[in-house]
């Protein structure tokens, strides 16, 4: 039986690497579609379906960290390697930090470009098969499925953002320790600066719209004074 082609988006402004990329991948069985800067990336990306994506950083229009940025906001799970001349630690790990799958520095082998290619289409099939009720955290009559973002609140079904999702996991995670919000910036937003912690208030607000009855007398999501935010799993009816 004939399977139908993995599609992957390649984004590199670099026309020969870029071509001879192509190339190589389209002999291994991808279907490839080329966007040679970030821009016509993210339109690509808006209005077609791909298994995952190719990624240069240093791009004309739209940078390509911003693009991943903008991908993870909407989507959290869709695969991204990074391909870069930026091979410094620190690159590394902002790309990593917005959410990248992984990371390879130019110039590469291409054996081994083709062997991550491989090897993060094969987790996001695994995924996909595992993406069972084990994702999903319940609380109350309400939930949230931590892959898909998608969760049940105060007032019917929502989807949330990959950050909205991401802050949830955080808070869930630590079993009603408090997390500050220095903490929540940085494992969120990847910022390592602790000037923006209002970034953070303004999500437990929209989140507490979704999941508290009474937004401004919370229940789950509580502000620890000092200390930041947690979560109690009460079982107790919202009301
Ligand atoms: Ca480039």
């Amino acid at each position: 039986m004939e399977k139908t082609p993995k599609r992957i988006l390649l984004v590199e402004d670099e026309i020969n690497l870029a071509k001879g990329l192509k190339f190589n991948l389209e002999r291994e069985g991808y279907e490839v579609i080329l966007a040679d800067n970030g821009q016509s990336a993210l339109e690509y990306w808006a209005s077609e379906q791909f298994d995952m994506l190719i990624l240069d950083l240093m791009l004309p229009k739209i940078g390509g960290i911003e693009v991943a940025r903008k991908i993870r906001e909407e989507n959290i799970r869709f695969p991204i390697l990074i391909l870069s001349a930026k091979s410094t630690d620190e690159d590394r790990a902002l790309g990593l930090e917005v959410g990248a799958d992984d990371y390879i520095a130019k110039p590469f082998h291409l054996p081994e470009l083709l062997l991550r290619v491989k090897g993060i289409l094969r987790r996001r099939d695994w995924y996909g098969e595992a993406e069972t009720e084990k994702d999903i955290f319940h609380f109350s009559d309400m939930w949230i499925n931590f892959v898909t973002g998608k969760a049940m609140g105060m007032r019917g079904e929502i989807q949330l953002t990959a950050r909205e999702t991401q802050v949830m996991q955080l808070l869930v995670s630590r079993k009603e320790e408090p997390v500050s919000r220095e903490e929540l910036l940085q494992k969120v937003w990847g910022y390592i600066s602790a000037t923006e912690t209002r970034t953070v208030d303004n999500f437990i607000v929209r989140l507490r719209k979704y999941f508290e009855k009474n937004p401004k007398k919370p229940k789950y999501i509580l502000t620890v004074r000092e200390k930041g935010y947690k979560f109690i799993r009460t079982f107790e009816k919202n009301g």
